[in-house]
């Protein structure tokens, strides 16, 4: 559609109106971030020099202009976005009055770059204080860039009003984050004077925050979630421990649009009563979707406050459900099992009643892997995953006694064996000699232990790997189940999983974890709930631990499936890189070993 055929009537195009829309560099930042969300861009560069009184640019790869848009995009009201006045009550866009570029046109020097997927060469637009300079064709890649220089260069009352830079860089990371914070799916970077500030992958919302927020930001997490019919909620809270004295991240998003609510945070604050020490203040990033005719956004030219038709309604169920979440996690800490940044397994025998202790060796002394997970040692090559695994059979015969892991090993891998190879029995058993005697490793259940402990690290402390699907994954569900997933969502995609959308009955997947293939998809997700559905509630086991159980033992590999002598030695070492080598995630020996002295009783010796 051809903008010229929309333009809205105005006469008031001048400097003092820009004035309302751009207070400041931030403001250029928000509206071009704003309008390449709006434009479809998968990927967007923010590049600022100076606090972004020298230069602010925006790249993205969204759908570009015609050259006749291109020319007019910058005239006041030129919108693409609205229609009617209707349209103005069911906005699914950022952008919709027409008057972000017109007002950066007028009071800055501007440089457009732009092309449409069709287009072979794209137009170059330059523009100072409201005039075109130049318009030519050049060669640029699909989508839009828009180069904001010397803003308010012709208005120096408010070049001067300016703050310093460390004030405006603030601003503009402020609202730089405000965007990215509620686009998760879009790839954002940003660069200050050439300087690397953010780097953000396409991921899911927990990840997005902690990868803006930092690495820590994940334990402090409490997931929020409820589906009313005035009011759809979701987001985290940070644990009451973690509450900071200083206020900051603190986030309403409703709509997918930042807002500021003194009176909603009032509905949070409250949550929070009785478990905060006077002067501290929660972070929160919450998201809330309304209908839209409940809204109106349009009271402020910036766009951050909003007018709510039930505000007291929404003021209960936020509170109300803030308190839920954050008393979940108080009645379950299982769930907290990142506390100390080391990876806590929750994995408790106690409460799972296993009777069968792993059939190893009687003599604790035999069984070097106990004492190794005990004293809570890792074992080398999990770090440097270049070590041979024959080397644990070799050069034992250290001259002093050392406390290291590798005594360990060589006390289990004997230098009187020679550099040994593991078979496959079966298609089910990985068969080693050991110092004692034999070792026969179970491939489906250690490679299940392995995995286990891969997506609780995923999930609790790296991000999870996450794969787009070319085409989105379309599934149907009971509403029950469905339910079930909205609740689930944020854990299932803190495994690399990202759904586009939960309707009544159809979930539409748009991203997998990269450890698993399109078609193990249904499968696994089934297999998840009815192990969800099937686990007693009273037990300390969070919901995490049960999804990682779930999905390690669906994409395992099977018994029956063989193996090279590549991938059999992989699974001892990453067996043996476990925290708790010896059980897989549901009990189970991933291992046994037979003495020698068990084969020479056989042989009647
Ligand atoms: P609004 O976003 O309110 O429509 P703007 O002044 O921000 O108004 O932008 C004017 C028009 O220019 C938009 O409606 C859109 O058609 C076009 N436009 C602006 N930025 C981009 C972009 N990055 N990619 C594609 N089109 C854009
Ligand atoms: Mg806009």
């Amino acid at each position: 559609m051809c903008i010229r055929d929309r333009l809205l009537p105005d006469h008031v195009a001048n400097q003092i109106a820009a004035g309302e829309v751009v207070q400041r560099p931030a403001s250029v930042v928000k509206e071009l971030l704003e309008n390449a969300i709006d434009a479809g861009a998968t990927s967007i560069k923010l590049l600022i020099k100076d606090a972004g009184k020298v230069l602010i640019q925006v790249i993205d790869n969204g759908k570009g202009m015609s050259e006749t848009d291109a020319r007019f995009c910058f005239e006041r009201h030129a919108t693409s976005k609205i229609k009617s006045a209707e349209d103005l009550f069911n906005l699914q866009t950022k952008g919709f009055r027409g008057e972000a570029l017109a007002s950066i046109a007028a009071i800055a020097h501007v440089e457009l770059k732009t092309k449409q997927e069709n287009q072979e060469l794209g137009t170059c637009l330059k523009i100072e204080g409201s005039k075109i300079q130049s318009q030519e064709l050049v060669s640029t890649p699909k989508g839009t860039s828009i180069a904001v220089k010397n803003l308010f260069y012709n208005i120096p009352a408010r070049r001067n009003f300016l703050k310093s830079n460390t004030v405006e860089s603030r601003h503009i990371n402020d609202e730089f984050q405000r965007v990215a914070l509620v686009h998760p799916s879009i790839d954002f970077s940003m660069y200050h004077n050439d300087s690397e500030v953010y780097r953000l992958n396409v991921s899911n919302l927990r990840q997005r925050i902690v990868a803006v927020f930092g690495k820590k930001t994940n334990e402090k997490l409490v997931p929020i979630d409820e589906t009313t019919d005035v009011l759809n909620l979701s987001g985290f809270v940070s644990k009451p421990e973690f509450a900071k004295k200083k206020r900051g991240e603190q986030f309403f998003f409703v709509n997918n649009r930042f807002i500021k609510s003194p009176y909603l945070h009032h509905a949070v604050a409250n949550a929070f009563d009785g478990l905060l020490a006077s002067g501290y203040h929660p972070s929160y990033f919450l998201y809330l979707t309304v209908p839209t005719n409940t809204i109106d956004i349009n009271i402020h030219p910036t766009k951050t406050e909003i007018k709510f038709d039930n505000e007291k309604i929404l003021y209960a169920i936020i509170r109300s459900t803030v308190k839920h979440s954050l008393g979940q996690y108080n009645v379950a800490p299982a769930l907290d099992f990142n506390r100390d940044s080391t990876l806590d397994v929750p994995y408790d025998f106690k409460d799972k009643k296993i009777d069968r202790e792993p059939n190893i060796s009687i003599d604790r002394n035999f069984n070097p892997f106990k004492t190794e997970v005990q004293k809570n040692i890792q074992f080398p090559y999990k770090r440097e995953k270049t070590t041979d695994w024959e080397s644990l059979y070799t050069d034992i015969e250290s001259p002093e006694p050392q406390v290291s892991l590798k005594t360990d090993e060589n006390q289990l891998f004997s230098d009187t064996i020679p550099a040994n190879k593991t078979h496959q029995i079966h298609g089910k058993y990985i068969i080693s000699t050991i110092k004692s005697g034999l070792i026969y490793i179970n491939q489906n259940l250690a490679h299940q232990r392995i995995l286990y402990e891969e997506y609780l690290e995923n999930i609790t402390v790296k991000e999870a790997m996450s794969q787009q699907l070319l085409f989105p994954l379309e599934i149907n569900f009971s509403k029950d189940d469905i339910n079930l997933i909205r609740e689930i969502k944020p854990d299932i995609e803190s495994t690399g999983f990202l759904f586009d959308k939960i309707d009544k009955e159809t979930l539409i997947i748009k991203g997998i974890p990269t450890t698993i293939n399109e078609s193990q998809v249904t499968i696994i997700l089934e297999q998840l709930l009815d192990d969800i559905k099937n686990e007693i509630p009273e037990t300390s086991f969070s919901q995490l631990d049960i999804m990682a159980k779930s999905l390690a033992k669906s994409m395992a590999i099977k018994t029956g499936t063989q193996l090279t002598l590549e991938e059999q030695e992989n699974i001892v070492e990453r067996l043996f890189s476990c925290k708790e080598p010896n059980h897989s995630p549901y009990g189970k020996p991933t291992f046994i070993t037979i003495d020698i002295q068990e084969i020479d009783k056989k042989f009647g010796l």
